[in-house]
């Protein structure tokens, strides 16, 4: 999925945040991969283009995507996050090995989150679902 720059604008413009030089080419290159970086990949790439830009820039520009529903955050327990330019659910494998994330070919589950008993105490908003396996490289 593409997000033009208009659109880019129209997203944060609704959310009270300026689009700068930085957003754009954090989304840009997070866009342009789809092995689910972390930060720190994603910081030596923008680096190319704007070698001024610090880690700390980086992290606060995925914090202000995330917020804004232009891209996802998928963290892995203690260990650090990895980043997805796509913004709408889908599923992912993990290798067990190497931590390699792809996307997963599988329409989204929409039933899954009524098939689940309700309960007074939550109200369902949405589902996150991970398979594991071992990668080709690993296997
Ligand atoms: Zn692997
Ligand atoms: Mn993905």
């Amino acid at each position: 999925m593409k997000i033009e720059g208009a659109s880019l604008q129209r997203t944060l413009k609704n959310r009270g945040y300026r689009i700068t030089r930085q957003r754009q080419v954090v989304l840009e290159v997070l866009r342009s991969t789809n092995t689910h970086p972390d930060a720190h990949w994603i910081y030596q790439r923008v680096r190319r283009r704007m070698p001024q830009v610090s880690l700390g820039t980086i992290y606060r520009t995925l914090g202000v995507l995330k917020e804004t529903g232009l891209i996802q955050e998928l963290s892995y327990g203690s260990s650090f996050s990895r980043y997805d330019g796509t913004p709408e659910n889908h599923y992912h494998i993990g290798c067990i090995r190497c931590g390699k994330v792809a996307d997963v070919d599988l329409p989204l589950l929409r039933t899954l989150e009524k098939r689940i008993k309700p309960r007074e105490d939550f109200k369902v908003t949405g589902h996150r679902l991970e398979f594991s396996g071992i990668c080709g490289a690993c296997q």
